[in-house]
């Protein structure tokens, strides 16, 4: 029996455990518990255990394609109050899934998780029993809680590989997953590069494959994805093959670390969640770089109906970073057109957007007018008389 195995994943995290069916049983406390602080069924995932089998999940032609990258990656993961079993899994699928030379860090970075759910010291207890390399694994505490956006770019600082990759904190990779994001930041240093983004189901931990589809946002500045026609697969070397994206999710991208702190990081004036994702790739669009999506990497998320932690008291954060990205970014026309679809936006206080401005303005970027008529014609208002 491997050390791990002898590790009770129980004991950690939680001082009370819970039961779906009978509420007052270990398994209903501990289910509710996983309910209410992480929005998923953490019992399942205690059952499945620190590591399990994934198939690959890329399409078969990817087998056929050769990679040699050259770069090796710091693994950026933010969390704020993450469960131990579902965090333990990622870290190993990482490591059993990741070529030694390619993987030159994994970032842990706590973002002030609540006194009753922090787990590093469970980590590194694992990680001794485990044999994790604990020289790749750099933990950092925060003091006090950023959000995701300061917290992603106060992480990125510490890191020291060649290439950032960001993750959400309840992820698994798959097979192959690292080579064709470094592949393609060898090829273009100027190219975010992403992963395809399966569906681990909440309820049952389920692993989905997603459909391959760009990335774009809606009016209000929510993220939707963008659908290929099915023709568009006619072709099979389209299941393999680069395509670019006007926007991303957020939650996973691999940028090469340098470009990512000269291109301006994120906006350190956003709070967190929200809108970050939007404004990155906007300004990547703007500025000098571009994005692409590399279909034969694929990352397993898990994809919450709510989020379980608090924000800000009284404040809309997405509305709040999504008013500061269109006061940089947009003109007269589009601005208007943003604040037609939400009322609260216009009035609105985002802040001071001094450094953002002088930031746009260093860099050198195009017009939006240049991004919508290139990159995201569909967000031309449709009829002038919306605007
Ligand atoms: N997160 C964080 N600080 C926060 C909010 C979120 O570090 O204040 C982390 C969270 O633990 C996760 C990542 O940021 O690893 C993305 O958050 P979440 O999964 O809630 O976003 P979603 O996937 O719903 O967009
Ligand atoms: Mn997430």
């Amino acid at each position: 029996m491997e050390k791990w195995h002898s590790y009770d994943f129980k004991s950690c995290n939680v001082s009370e455990f819970g039961s779906p069916e009978d509420k007052d049983s270990v398994e209903g406390r501990r289910y509710a518990f996983g309910n209410q602080h992480f929005s998923f069924n953490v019992l399942v995932s205690d059952r499945i255990g620190p590591k399990r089998e994934l198939p690959t999940m890329a399409h078969e032609k990817c087998a056929s394609l050769t990679y040699n990258p050259k770069l090796s990656a710091s693994i950026i993961i933010v969390y704020h109050n993450e469960a131990f079993s579902v965090l333990v899994r990622m870290i190993n699928s990482l490591f059993d899934r990741t070529p030694a030379h390619l993987l030159h860090e994994i970032v842990l970075y706590d973002d002030a998780t609540e006194d009753d759910l922090v787990i590093e010291k469970h980590l590194r207890r694992y990680a001794a029993l485990a044999g994790w390399n604990q020289n790749k694994l750099k933990t950092v505490h925060a003091q006090q809680r950023e959000g995701l956006i300061r917290s992603k770019v106060f992480a990125a600082r510490e890191a020291t590989g060649d290439v950032l990759i960001f993750m959400d904190s309840h992820s698994e990779v798959t097979n192959n997953w690292i080579e064709p994001l470094l592949q393609a930041i060898q090829d273009n240093p100027n190219q975010v590069v992403l992963p395809i983004i399966d569906v681990i189901n909440g309820s049952n931990f389920e692993y989905g494959k997603a459909m391959v589809a760009k990335a774009g946002f809606n009016w209000r500045l929510f993220f939707e994805w963008e659908y290929f026609p099915w023709s568009y697969f006619d072709d099979e070397e389209n299941h393999v093959r680069l395509f670019e994206s006007p926007a991303m999710s957020g939650g996973f991208l691999a940028v090469q670390k340098k470009f990512f702190h000269e291109i301006g990081e994120y906006d350190l004036g956003m709070e967190i969640w929200g809108g970050e994702n939007i404004e990155f790739a906007i300004r990547l669009w703007l500025c000098g770089g571009k994005i692409v999506v590399a279909p034969c990497s694929r990352i397993g998320h898990i994809f919450r109906v709510k989020r379980p932690y608090t924000g800000i008291e009284g404040k809309d954060t997405h509305l709040h970073n999504s008013v500061r990205l269109a006061k940089v970014w947009f003109d007269d026309k589009y601005i208007k057109h943003y604040y037609a679809h939400d009322s609260r936006a216009a009035r609105h206080d985002p802040g001071d957007l001094k450094e953002r401005l002088e930031l746009k303005k260093n860099l050198n970027c195009k017009p939006f007018e240049w991004y919508v008529e290139n990159v995201y014609p569909k967000l031309k208002p449709a009829r002038h008389s919306e605007l």
